[in-house]
């Protein structure tokens, strides 16, 4: 399966980030401030169709239309290390089949990179362990 080419003014965009240790396992932060709006990553990974994913169990894969998905779980796909949050920095956006994070406030460097995981996954895998996100623990660190 062919995915759209990446608009033209996301390609070259590359951020400074780092996956580090964070309060949910390991996280993604920025090296570099990134701008309210500003496109971050892109997630990335196999393309898998309704039949692939049968029995598969995965927490990183990622729906982008009825049957399709995005395999996000191989690790050189950053994205992955994006943790979810409840008072996100990032959102997400899918635009013919593929998913882009882009930044919804000013982030500074060295911020960890979060977004809303949506509330099917918020239900499965956070709320049975407890959500250990800022929003959620009392941080004020955003
Ligand atoms: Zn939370």
């Amino acid at each position: 399966m062919n995915l759209a080419p990446l608009p033209k003014k996301y390609q070259g965009v590359e951020r400074v980030l780092r996956v580090r240790r964070a309060a949910a396992g390991l996280g993604l932060f920025t090296e570099e401030p990134i701008e309210k709006g500003g496109f971050v990553i892109e997630y990335v990974g196999p393309i898998l169709g309704l039949a692939d994913i049968r029995g598969v169990k995965n927490k990183y894969l990622f729906q982008t239309n009825p049957r399709r998905f995005v395999d996000g779980s191989p690790r050189w796909n950053l994205a992955r290390y994006i943790n979810h949050s409840c008072v996100p920095n990032c959102e997400i956006y899918i635009l013919r089949g593929r998913i882009y994070i882009f930044s919804c406030r000013t982030i500074q460097a060295g911020t960890e990179l979060s977004y809303d995981y949506g509330e099917e996954y918020f239900r499965a895998f956070i709320a049975p362990l407890g959500c250990r996100c800022p929003g959620c623990v009392g941080s004020s660190v955003l």
